[in-house]
């Protein structure tokens, strides 16, 4: 399947589509964890976003672009794709059907997530993910905590509070999200693409979408 997944941090995009790839082979692509993994290692990418990652702000759109153009050619994509986290603006949606256009591809189906904004702000500042970059499990400590405090279940890396899921840094990540993320919902609309769920159970979106692909 070939799908964009839309919603505010926190909205569960990452868990969402990680439920996806099992079904299918379809890959999960996440501008987030491809950044957060270019800080990690150093790279120049990496000094360019992390400013605006730490604060809550978007990267600009071309260096994300620079990503998305390398990153869709790469053959484990020919399966199908999951969008997380881009595109978030309208010139990166605008960019993202340039190239799909010149790929020849369609996509299925654009998939908001909404969950109401007390339900993110709780889940993100309760998150933590595991700081293996090969892994990045995502854990809750009310919902889903780890079996030994700290330490991952899968990996046995340690387990962290990521430094954009402070109470500051996501309050600055939702108003970025509602200025300039949440009018792709009409953009999408717009397109015929667009499939609203309610997001308050990861189970019930994967079930729609499921009915929306035909799978
Ligand atoms: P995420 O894990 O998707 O919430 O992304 C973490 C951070 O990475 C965001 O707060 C942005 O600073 C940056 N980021 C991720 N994807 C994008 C994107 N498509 N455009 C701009 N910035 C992005």
């Amino acid at each position: 399947m070939r799908l964009i997944l839309l919603g505010a941090p926190g909205a569960g995009k990452g868990t969402v589509a990680k439920m996806l790839t099992a079904l299918d082979g379809s890959v999960q692509i996440s501008t987030g964890d491809i950044l957060r993994g270019a800080v990690k290692a150093g790279t120049e990418l990496g000094k360019k976003a992390k400013g605006f990652m730490d604060s809550g702000a978007l990267v600009p759109d071309e260096l994300i672009l620079d990503i998305m153009g390398e990153r869709l050619l790469q053959d484990d994509c020919k399966p199908g794709f999951l969008l997380d986290g881009f595109p978030r603006t309208i010139p990166q949606a605008d960019a993202l059907k340039g190239m799909l256009t010149k790929l020849g591809i369609e996509l299925d189906a654009a998939v908001n997530l909404d969950v109401p904004r007390d339900v993110i702000l709780d889940r993100l500042t309760t998150r933590r993910t595991c700081s293996n970059s090969a892994c990045q499990e995502i854990y809750n400590v009310k919902s889903k905590p780890t079996k030994v405090e700290g330490v991952c279940d899968k990996c046995g890396s340690p387990v962290i509070q990521r430094d954009d899921e402070t109470t500051e840094a996501i309050s600055k990540r939702l108003d970025t999200f509602n200025a300039q993320t949440a009018p792709l919902v009409g953009y999408y609309e717009k397109e015929g693409l667009l499939l609203n769920v309610n997001a308050t159970s990861s189970d019930a979106v994967v079930a729609a979408i499921k009915e929306k692909v035909g799978i």
